[in-house]
């Protein structure tokens, strides 16, 4: 019987054949297909020829074909709906392309093929796209350690496996303080908290066999006990433990941790011939240097700064109406912060509902889509994973784009969050390849044939992830390795945060939010209240911000500091933290920069992205029409087609004439009036 998963897919599109496989086909598939892959990698090393791009480079783009066909089948159904036979799988395959993985990279033979294409690149003749997948690849090995020898090879190999046991202690740590921690609440502790959060504090505190409601540390508990308990001596209590996650002393204490951590970050980077590991890292950014991370931050800093300073005294104020004497403090801002978006906005979310319905909001980002890019869709049947999976052909022109999949409702098996993913990526070596590409969320699935409604940050959402998929829908490359959205780091939110804009473009909320019941267009009252909210207390959440991926950026562009919690402190005594304010997430427990490599010295990226897709949307307003045809088109032709085969800063570039200011961003989070 042949496995499912390896014969060809006559499926529609080639869509993953979800109604004729099993779970039982996925680990033989893999082990197929890893088998497979390696005997494509040894026929490159083996081959007889001298190396060229093509029986080298792009043999090697081609060597993983039926393992990504698989796995691109395999993991978007882990994600989306698990089950104990999946999770088990996960487990099992993590270490398997792991140790693949580390094969490819200290393969001596197969490096020397690219060193040598690599030298010889100038003779070469290739496309800008083809050097710019050489220099990508020859980078991807040279950055894992392959020109080290010897001894210097074995000391990167024991610092990164030491790395990867120290970022999981500190995540194991990290949850086992959270978990440990409650505080029960009696009659007079409720006093304030809306129905939601006692409800959310009974159904933990039944979680603990706590006998009663409790607080924990969980940010979805934590934070609106935090805006609304009217004790202040709890809310102090509370925040304090929150604050000092990882910090306890004992077993679970991370702050040693964290030391070690950023010492072998450092050695790590000398070893590959960096000053600093923020060197390393940034070099495959977009930011490409710690100053141009610091600079921008700073500019951003100052104005956000000022905002908060001015919210503050408003705040205190309020504490001292109360009858407390003394500075505002951390426990406090969040209270009355809540009190006073109250009192300036009222926005109510029982009354906003009705009007961002689900579907309309589907509509609304498939109009947007055709309005800019001349997409249409048409929604098709075919194999998926699940029931709620729902499936569109993509098209221009009557000429097919891909295949966009939508998961939106939530469920026991998937796992909290949205995302977007592809199952198939777009590429042209080895045949014309369209991609098939994925939505996730978590919106609440409706009863009784209810329209399904969202909040507004359930929209947003869906407008962001839909900016995913477009990114990888209109790629137009030839190679996969810099399909969609394999671009930098801190490039890769621009296409998502630039879609969530047209979102509040007034015209698409007039036409797509309308009643669910009476099918009215929103009142504009509502209207107003709704789009001005999205930026309250913007000083507070930037500054919180901001001051961690200072503290982060400080840690890694220089010598590893002796004592992490000292130079925190120094760092923020430096800048001018505001005293009610402290870091979103302070080193014992900033999971970002600790739990792994992945954000470390990598958390100013969000920001990075937002002051990009602040200053890109400008451009459609300058031009006075948010679906301006010329600009969606250099849009597409620059940021949305390209995918990683042009560098991020050059991409940008030549869709904005220059590069992004912080001007945009600092009128979009209403940052501007303050400085
Ligand atoms: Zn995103």
């Amino acid at each position: 019987m042949t496995n499912p998963l390896l014969a060809a897919w006559d499926t529609p599109f080639g869509l993953p054949p979800f109604d004729r496989m099993s779970d039982d086909d996925f680990a033989p598939a893999v082990d197929a297909a890893l088998a497979e892959a390696r005997a494509n990698i040894a026929a490159i090393t083996d081959y007889p020829e001298p190396p060229t791009f093509a029986n080298t480079i792009e043999a090697l783009e081609q060597a993983e074909e039926t393992l990504g066909r698989v796995l691109g089948a395999f993991y978007p159904m882990a994600g989306a709906d698990s089950n104990p036979a999946r999770e088990g799988l996960q487990r099992e395959f993590a270490p398997m392309l792991a140790a693949y993985g580390s094969e490819i990279s200290e393969n001596k033979a197969l490096f020397a093929r690219i060193e040598a294409i690599w030298a010889d690149r100038d003779a070469l003749d290739l496309t800008d796209e083809q050097k710019r997948v050489l220099m990508l690849t020859r980078r991807g090995f040279v950055r894992s350690g392959a020109q080290l020898d010897g001894a210097e090879a074995e000391a990167l190999r024991a610092v990164k496996s030491r790395l990867s046991v120290l970022g999981t202690q500190f995540t194991q740590n990290l949850l086992a303080d959270e978990r440990a921690w409650f505080m029960p609440l009696d009659g007079d502790d409720l006093t304030g908290l809306p129905d939601f959060v006692i409800a959310t504090a009974r159904a933990a505190g039944a979680e603990k066999d706590a006998g009663g409601p409790v607080v924990t540390l969980s940010r979805s508990l934590i934070v609106p006990f935090l805006q609304f308990s009217d004790r202040r001596d709890l809310r102090q209590k509370a925040y304090e433990a929150w604050a000092a996650r990882g910090a306890n002393g004992g077993k679970t204490d991370n702050r040693a941790l964290a030391a070690e951590t950023l010492r072998l970050r450092e050695q790590r980077a000398g070893l590959l011939g960096y000053d600093t590991f923020a060197d390393f890292k940034l070099e495959t950014e977009m930011a490409g240097t710690p100053d141009a991370v610091r600079d921008l931050l700073m500019q951003v800093w100052e104005p956000a700064k000022a905002a908060a300073t001015a919210d503050a005294k408003v705040l205190e104020r309020m504490l001292h109406s109360d009858g407390f004497d003394g500075p505002l403090e951390p426990w406090d801002w969040r209270y009355y912060a809540e009190k006073r978006r109250k009192a300036l906005h009222d926005l109510d979310e029982a009354e906003l509902k009705p009007y961002l319905q689900l579907d309309r909001m589907i509509d609304a980002a498939f109009a947007c889509a055709n309005r800019l890019f001349g997409l249409d869709f048409a929604e098709i049947t075919g194999p998926t994973y699940h029931p709620d999976v729902r499936m569109w052909e993509v098209t221009r022109d009557g000429c097919h784009v891909a295949v966009f999949m939508g998961d939106y409702f939530a469920r026991g098996s998937k796992r909290s969050g949205a995302w977007c993913t592809a199952l198939r990526t777009q590429k042209r070596l080895g045949g014309d390849t369209r991609p098939h590409v994925l939505n996730v969320c978590n919106f609440a699935k409706p009863q009784n044939g209810e329209p399904a409604l969202l909040s507004y940050d359930d929209a947003r959402t869906l407008f962001h992830e839909f900016g995913h998929a477009l990114h990888q829908m209109l790629s137009d490359v030839t190679y996969d390795s810099i399909s969609g959205t394999s671009v930098a780091r801190d490039f890769v939110e621009l296409p998502s945060q630039l879609f969530e804009h047209w979102l509040e473009v007034p015209q698409v909320l007039a036409e797509f939010a309308t009643h669910a019941d009476t099918g009215q267009p929103m009142p504009q009252d509502l209207l107003d209240r709704m789009l001005a909210a999205t930026t309250y207390d913007m000083g507070f959440q930037t500054v919180e911000y901001v001051a961690s991926a200072l503290v982060d950026l400080g840690f890694h562009d220089g010598p590893a500091p002796v004592d992490p919690m000292q130079k925190q402190a120094e760092i923020l005594e430096s800048i001018g933290m505001p005293h009610a304010i402290r870091m979103r997430h302070a080193t014992p427990h900033f999971a970002h920069v600790f739990s792994g490599d992945g954000y470390s010295s990598g958390y100013y990226s969000y920001m990075w992205s937002e002051v990009m897709d602040a200053d890109a949307f400008a451009a459609f307003e300058e031009a006075g029409d948010p679906f301006d045809a010329d600009i969606a088109k250099r849009l597409e032709a620059t940021v949305l087609s390209s995918g990683g085969s042009v560098d991020a800063a050059d991409l940008y570039t030549a869709f904005r004439g220059r590069l992004p200011g912080v001007g945009a961003l600092l009128k979009g989070r209403g940052l501007d009036r303050a400085a």
